[in-house]
């Protein structure tokens, strides 16, 4: 027997625990604990020294101290809601303990008449008296031992009380078992790792606050991270073992559409477009992410890539996040084959029955060449004859599960090539796209003009107005970016909402408003509104669609700027100079600048590269907070964290790419899976 099965009880539902019940299940949810695994990985932030003992003449109001004291006389009042009152004392003083909502049995059970006993709790001072009120921690003398120590402090939510909480953890901290080590000596010799279940013990037994670099913590940080690649690595062989046609062509169409482009193709481009050509040209699925900063040039790669499907004989699909950016692109890859006999169709939800009752027959039956569209070319309905491409375009919204229901998507002989400019640093990119093949375009098509950044602060408002003023006189279009309060659309929008009023006063009838809280179509119309220069300004929270290109859009304002992670605020100055004039931002900030925002400010006035800002954010900000992250879909890391333990991320990688999983070294690692809620790949 495997012994660590001995640990299933993990997986059990919270209430398997000894006095759990529904209530406290209840209350457990709203922390979003639910089984006894949740449990163990809601870590003690800090601790309550218990252990110093003090004398009565040695207290301190506001702290929490042990003391031990001998029980004096009870006062139980005869009217009802007063509290009961214990007057205790030692040799050097008087206290009295305060019981609410307390029976006189209870008391005269855990604090016997004349007894000594060892009390824990905050001190008060009230009337002249010291006193506890409704003590956390009474027990005789005998178990001194078992209060007077340091006891871990975990977030609690309304209706828990740390005791309680404190005795569930025990209970799952005393019943783990050892397991199997699946680690290699050499790995715990490097990093001085113990045992796995010490580690844990360690995790809630904090003697100060938590040490992310101690090595009881970086072994489980290792083991989540090692979990996390392994589902990843999984999921790429399962792709890799598909089998499909090659695809071949002789880039007639691509090398005319190359010739008659405007411009020439940056030489990161060229490169790229040979990595994806040989994934089409061999006998394996792609699965590819092309990665590159806004502006760098991905559409063009990838109506290219189309060219070369279609000439071998397969229809495309595109797909796009909005209805505007499907509707650019439609119109882009028409006038590219303008001179080509190739059947070119747009399907959004918005197409008529009719229409797309023609398009899905079209579809079916292989007359349509080239379909360019939003999600719903991907309703079940829409059946291809012989689909050859799936390009998705800022594909950041996908976790990896969506990515994998996608590989499957189109039948073995469709590629598939996602697109996003969502910068992510480089210690990241396995944990984030570990499942797919990556390319970069690592430079910009020289013409471009950087982005010009300024900052000022926000009582200058008012300076603003004449420049903008004269920004419209010369027919350029104004994005005017909101704070970020917090998490909160609605708040989110108020904002906006009152600056839009502003604004709306100073250019009345030219200025529209956009948020979260509008339903698509209406953020569309505006957004079409400014497409057809019906209006100047659009003032709007962070919610404006990433990779649109608004062709006379040169200046965007940010309002409180400095709530904003670095890159974000790269992506959203990405919005603006797309067309041939210089692109101009002004970072505006409240109150004086923190040393770190000035040092942003800087970064982002010097750097126009995305990735370069990602990972300086990254630094700066930690994890948590670049959009990379929360936007890919990947899980949190419960325990890992890609600054601190970047080593960890970069080791590995190192085991993932040695660890041959076949069925049995998997069966090694299914406990851990489980333990970090990635076991869908042993299901699958
Ligand atoms: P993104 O990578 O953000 O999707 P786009 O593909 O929208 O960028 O390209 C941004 C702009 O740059 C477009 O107007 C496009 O025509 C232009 N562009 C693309 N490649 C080049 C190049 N090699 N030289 C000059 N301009 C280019
Ligand atoms: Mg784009």
């Amino acid at each position: 027997m495997n012994i660590n099965e001995k640990n299933n009880f993990l997986f059990a539902n919270i209430s398997s625990l000894k006095g759990v019940g529904i209530k406290t299940s209840k209350f457990l949810k709203k922390k979003k604990i639910e089984t006894i695994n949740d449990l163990l990985w809601n870590l003690p932030y800090s601790y309550t020294d218990r252990s110093n003992l003090v004398t009565l003449d040695k207290l301190e109001v506001g702290k929490i101290l042990t003391i031990k004291i001998k029980v004096i006389k009870y006062n139980f009042p005869r009217i009802r809601n007063l509290p009961n009152r214990i007057i205790c004392e030692d040799q050097t003083g008087r206290i009295d303990l305060i019981y609410f909502n307390s029976r006189e049995g209870y008391i005269k059970k855990i604090l016997p008449l004349n007894s000594w006993v060892v009390v824990s709790g905050k001190i008060n001072f009230f009337k002249n008296k010291y006193q506890i009120t409704n003590p956390n921690y009474v027990s005789n003398l005998e178990k001194l031992n078992i209060i007077n120590k340091k006891i871990p402090k975990y977030s609690l939510t309304e209706g828990l009380t740390e005791k309680s909480y404190n005795k569930m953890i025990d209970q799952v901290l005393n019943k783990l078992s050892n397991v199997d080590e699946w680690l290699d000596l050499e790995i715990i010799k490097k990093y001085k790792f113990i045992s796995w279940k010490d580690s844990i013990l360690k995790l809630h037994q904090i003697e100060k606050s938590p040490d992310l670099t101690a090595p009881y913590y970086k072994r489980i940080a290792l083991e989540e991270i090692i979990s996390h690649f392994l589902v990843l690595s999984e999921f790429r062989k399962k792709i890799k073992k598909i089998k499909k046609n090659k695809k071949i062509f002789m880039e007639k169409i691509s090398g005319f559409l190359i010739k008659n482009l405007t411009f020439k193709l940056t030489n990161s481009q060229k490169q790229v477009i040979k990595e994806i050509n040989k994934d089409l040209n061999s006998n394996y699925k792609m699965f590819r992410i092309l990665q590159g900063d806004v502006g760098s040039g991905k559409t063009i790669v990838s109506i290219i890539t189309a060219s070369n499907v279609i000439e071998s004989g397969y229809q495309c699909a595109m797909m796009a996040p909005t209805e505007i950016l499907a509707k650019q692109h439609y119109n882009l890859v028409k006038k590219i084959f303008a001179n080509h006999k190739i059947n070119i169709s747009f399907l959004s939800g918005k197409i008529d029955y009719a229409d797309r009752k023609r398009i899905i027959k079209d579809l079916k039956e292989g007359t349509i060449d080239f379909i360019i569209g939003t999600h719903s070319l991907f309703q079940t309905k829409i059946e291809f004859k012989k689909l050859g491409l799936i390009i998705i375009d800022e594909q950041h919204k996908f976790g990896v599960k969506q990515r994998m229901n996608l590989a499957k998507k189109g039948g073995d002989n469709c590629d598939v090539l996602l697109m996003s400019a969502t910068p992510i640093p480089r210690t990241m990119v396995m944990a984030i796209y570990g499942d797919m093949d990556t390319s970069k375009i690592t430079e910009k098509p020289h013409k471009r003009k950087k982005t010009l950044t300024l900052s000022k602060p926000e009582e200058k408002l008012d300076e603003l107005w004449p420049y903008i003023k004269k920004n419209i006189s010369e027919g350029n279009q104004v994005f005017w970016v909101c704070p970020l309060i917090d998490q909160s659309k609605f708040l989110d929008y108020s904002s906006a909402k009152k600056r839009f009023e502003l604004i709306n006063k100073k250019f009345p009838n030219r200025t529209g408003l956009i948020h979260g809280a509008l339903d698509k179509n209406e953020k569309e119309k505006i957004l079409n509104k400014f497409l057809n220069k019906e209006i100047d300004i659009i003032v709007s929270t962070t919610v404006i669609e990433v990779g649109i290109d608004f062709p006379n859009a040169n200046l965007i304002i940010i309002e409180n700027s400095n709530k904003f992670g670095m890159a974000q605020l790269h992506q959203l100055r990405g919005r603006v100079g797309r067309g041939k004039k210089q692109g101009i931002c002004i970072l505006l900030f409240k109150g004086s600048l923190s040393k770190n925002a000035v040092k942003r400010i800087k970064i982002l006035k010097l750097s126009d590269d995305g990735f370069f800002i990602a990972e300086e954010d990254m630094k700066l900000r930690g994890y948590g907070d670049i959009i990379g992250f929360q936007q890919s879909g990947v899980k949190y890391f419960k325990i890992a964290d890609p600054i601190i333990h970047e080593d960890l991320f970069i080791e590995a990688k190192r085991l993932i790419d040695k660890i041959k999983v076949n069925e049995q070294n998997i069966d090694k690692f299914k406990f851990l899976l489980k333990l970090f809620d990635r076991a869908e790949v042993i299901n699958q």
